[in-house]
């Protein structure tokens, strides 16, 4: 069972999600925009004075450490004025990003975000299905997801035209490997819906292909680098979209969330091209860009909702302002107890970014069994490496430790007492009090 599931996800995933970067990869930026300045982290803010809590932190609840360094004398880190040397440059002009800022063409991620999302079928393939139900399939799990992970600051709207929309050729027809191809695609989708529908402030586009059409085998997302290749109607240029294929059709919502992740700017965190566990050894199930059945505590289906266990990560969640600067511990010193909570919590710091050089940095964060991690078998502090000279698709975000990239793994995850080097930085898991973790790092 275990096996020939594998190969259902495989054949899916080869299908949605490394389709999606050649097509992405098509349109790659000609021109790259040199960085005019590199921020090197020689001056940075040393916090100089220890600060005394006035008040002692008392664990009121339980998990005690098992190799105790127990913080008796908790000194709150200081509180990080300035992520600056943090905040990775996208040197690189890659077509989706890992570093800052993510180019206005993406679709916004904060505010109110107004989706069209459009039903197609084809001459040699008539669709019986309701849309509603087909909607209901694809996007309210989906909307939730981003929702939640934007902790309230992104609001989508959806807007379907529950009716089927008779394309002009047969489905075998339209190649969407290449852009020029999905750009026609899209826009004749959109050409027959415009008499009754109002583009003029739509800011992505949606195209679900009826369960038939079999020769949409993946979902790519639409992400043009240039406004002159996108979608033209009621005066309106549309620059994001996402074509809806016949792929991954027992966990629809994952699709769309990770694709419109893409729409948003974000990259791929599997190997593109690779065969599991290679495909996943880069970040596992950690992330909605990474693997898209999520981890689920031992069971390859998991629970009813096929997006449990899947956090996005808090670096993506930064680049997206869903996380603030406030909540970013940015360390360029060696610190003792620096207190992390959890990444589902949006009163705490919430990650600990270690800038290692202008393009690299290495980032922790504390990920329970909470939220869309309810189902991870274990807690832990999750340590990865960011490098934007990396492109999507070929580890731009690798998890560190022993990590086999297998969906089971949740291994990784560091528990108090243990250490891990990344790129000559230690990150030591001095003690667990509640749910958030005290962290020294040791900076060469
Ligand atoms: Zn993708």
């Amino acid at each position: 069972m275990k096996n020939f599931s594998i190969s259902i996800f495989l054949l899916l995933c080869a299908s949605a999600c490394g389709g999606a970067s050649e097509t992405e990869e098509v349109n790659a930026p000609t021109t790259t925009v040199a960085p005019t300045t590199t921020v090197v982290p020689t001056t940075t803010v040393a916090p100089t004075t220890t600060v005394v809590p006035t008040t002692t932190v008392v664990p009121t609840t339980t998990v005690a450490p098992t190799t105790t360094v127990a913080p008796t004398t908790t000194t709150p880190a200081p509180v990080p004025v300035d992520v600056t040397p943090c905040r990775l440059k996208q040197d690189e002009q890659f077509h989706h990003f890992s570093g800052f800022p993510i180019p206005n063409i993406r679709m916004s991620s904060t505010g109110l975000l107004r989706v069209a999302v459009l039903f197609v079928d084809f001459p040699n393939v008539n669709a019986v299905n309701s849309t509603e139900k087909i909607f209901s399939n694809n996007i309210p799990e989906a909307e939730n997801y981003l929702e939640t992970m934007s902790s309230g600051n992104l609001d989508l709207q959806f807007e379907p035209l529950h009716k089927w929309l008779r394309m002009s050729g047969e489905h075998a027809s339209y190649d969407l490997s290449m852009f020029d191809n999905h750009l026609l695609f899209m826009q004749e989708a959109v050409d027959l819906a415009d008499p009754e529908f109002d583009f003029s402030e739509i800011d992505s586009v949606i195209v679900i292909v009826d369960e038939k059409a079999d020769s949409f085998t993946w979902s790519p997302a639409f992400t043009p680098a240039d406004p002159y290749f996108g979608l033209s109607a009621d005066g309106n240029v549309i620059t994001n979209g996402v074509t809806r294929g016949v792929d991954w059709a027992n966990f629809p919502s994952n699709v769309i969330a990770h694709e419109m992740g893409h729409t948003l700017g974000l990259v791929d965190l599997y190997e593109i091209g690779a065969t599991s566990p290679a495909q996943h050894a880069h970040v596992g199930n950690f992330g909605i860009m990474g693997l898209i059945v999520p981890h689920t505590g031992g069971s390859l289906w998991g629970s009813m909702d096929p997006l449990n266990g899947n956090e996005m990560l808090a670096w993506h969640r930064w680049q997206l302002g869903w996380i603030e600067d406030t909540e970013v511990f940015c360390a360029t010193n060696s610190l003792t107890s620096i207190e992390v909570g959890p990444l589902t919590n949006n009163a705490a710091t919430r990650m600990l970014v270690i800038p290692v050089d202008s393009s690299k940095a290495v980032v922790a964060e504390n990920r329970t069994s909470d939220g869309y991690d309810q189902n991870l078998s274990t807690g832990g502090v999750l340590v990865y490496l960011v490098d934007t000279r990396i492109n999507t698709g070929r580890g731009p975000i690798k998890v560190q430790g022993d990590f086999s990239g297998d969906w089971h793994d949740s291994s990784t995850l560091l528990q108090s007492g243990e250490r891990i080097t990344v790129e000559g930085h230690e990150i030591f898991i001095t003690s667990k009090v509640g749910n958030n973790y005290f962290l020294e790092i040791s900076n060469p």
